[in-house]
């Protein structure tokens, strides 16, 4: 992808130079999610020293200008030179966008605290009885002189208790307003009434966090998008998720399918073509990331179409793992080394594909009845 309209620099130059002296903060995948998340916050202020951060965000949001394609570069620039994905980009990718597009004031305050390595953000949408069916979420906002009063509670969300900042959707409008009376705050993880608590996962890792909100005061100015206009914002945020957060995680397979291949042995026919049927749908999702990158990138709207990008995604990253299972086999199974405990957390983590950010069955269905244009599915008496 080359995207020249700005004299941004050549970050995959930069990190090949110093790539020693970056490798006490290679946020690749470790043992610990905390000592990834402070070696992607390092990362990230080494950058940002460097002038490297900021590039494809506008300039009055407190970026450095240019097109979008250039956080693409340098995601793609990151897993080239041998480094992990800073855990911080896949909230950045998609709340920063919703900030930029719906509160360019907000994010001019709090987008430089992020791309410097100082904060971290994360999504509150999901609640216990409100997954796929977001716009039946019951936090609720109540006015409150020139702010507003959150009460309600959130489920898995990720990094939260890492997290500074947090987009919370909540109810504004009438408990039944389902989708129309929604409304997106910018939430300060610190303010009083907020309650973050970690939950372990499969992993053994605190990847996830209920978050419970008891009154939390949000000032008028911090809201994300106009009062019931939530389900706008937030359909809105979900073309980045597509976009760009698979463009990093494609990104970050490619890196690790390529390591595989060069160690394949060529007469295990079995597992050579296991590898290879990750590569083509790797190969298709990169294709397709690419297209939806530019779309949005030159400013277009993207619709129900994106939920192709999201599906592949999900199948891709099954693919990809189970590859690094096949070639690792005994490793894989009963390894206990640094890098065998990385990859089955890794393989677990790529079962979570087909739920997170929207379930592959809502998925299909929405691109059978919104792409394809087949008939609704008949309600089940
Ligand atoms: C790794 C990971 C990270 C996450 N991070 C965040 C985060 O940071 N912030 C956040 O807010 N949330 C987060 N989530 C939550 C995620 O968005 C939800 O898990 C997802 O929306 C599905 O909701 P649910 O878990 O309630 O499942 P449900 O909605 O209860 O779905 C259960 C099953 O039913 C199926 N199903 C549901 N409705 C339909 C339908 N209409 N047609 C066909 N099948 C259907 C689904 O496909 C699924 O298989 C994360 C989840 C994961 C796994």
């Amino acid at each position: 992808m080359a995207s020249q309209e700005v004299d941004a620099p050549n970050v995959l130059e930069w990190l090949r130079a110093h790539s020693d002296t970056l490798q006490d903060c290679n946020p690749r995948r470790t043992d610990s999610l905390d000592d990834r998340i402070d070696r992607s916050l390092e990362f990230f202020a080494r950058l940002d020293a460097a002038g490297l951060t900021g590039w494809g965000w506008p300039a009055e949001s407190g970026g450095r200008g240019g097109s979008a394609e250039l956080r693409a570069e340098l995601y793609d620039a990151i897993t080239a030179a041998g480094f992990g994905m800073p855990e911080q980009v896949g909230a950045l990718e998609v709340l920063g966008s919703a900030l930029v597009a719906h509160n360019p004031g907000i994010a001019s305050r709090y987008l430089p605290e992020l791309l410097a390595g100082r904060a971290l953000w994360c999504q509150g949408f999901s609640e216990p009885e409100a997954g796929s069916d977001l716009a039946s979420l019951r936090t609720r906002a109540v006015r409150d002189g020139q702010g507003w009063r959150i009460t309600g509670q959130k489920v898995w969300t990720s990094l939260g208790h890492r997290s500074n900042w947090c987009g919370v959707l909540a109810r504004t409008g009438a408990p039944d307003s389902r989708h129309r009376g929604l409304t997106l705050f910018w939430v300060d993880l610190q303010a009083a009434g907020v309650d973050v608590r970690p939950l372990l996962t499969l992993t053994g890792e605190e990847e996830f966090s209920e978050v419970f909100l008891d009154g939390v005061y949000v000032p008028s100015d911090h809201m994300i998008g106009p009062v019931d206009g939530g389900w706008g914002v937030a359909m809105d945020l979900l073309q980045y998720e597509r976009g760009m957060w698979a463009w990093q995680r494609q990104a970050i397979m490619h890196s690790t399918l390529s390591g595989l291949i060069a160690e394949l042995d060529e007469s295990d026919a079995l597992t050579a073509s296991i590898v290879a049927e990750a590569y083509i749908s790797l190969t298709a999702l990169r294709m397709r990331c690419r297209e939806t990158v530019k779309r949005l990138a030159a400013g277009e709207r993207l619709g129900p179409e994106v939920s192709i990008d999201k599906i592949l995604l999900g199948q891709t990253e099954h693919l990809v793992n189970d590859a690094v299972r096949a070639v690792r086999e005994r490793g894989f199974a009963i390894g206990d080394s640094a890098e065998a405990r990385t990859e089955r957390a890794e393989w677990f983590y790529s079962r979570a594909a087909t739920v997170y950010g929207g379930a592959a069955e809502v998925q299909r269905n929405i691109v059978a009845e919104r792409v394809l244009g087949l008939p609704r599915e008949a309600a089940r008496g």
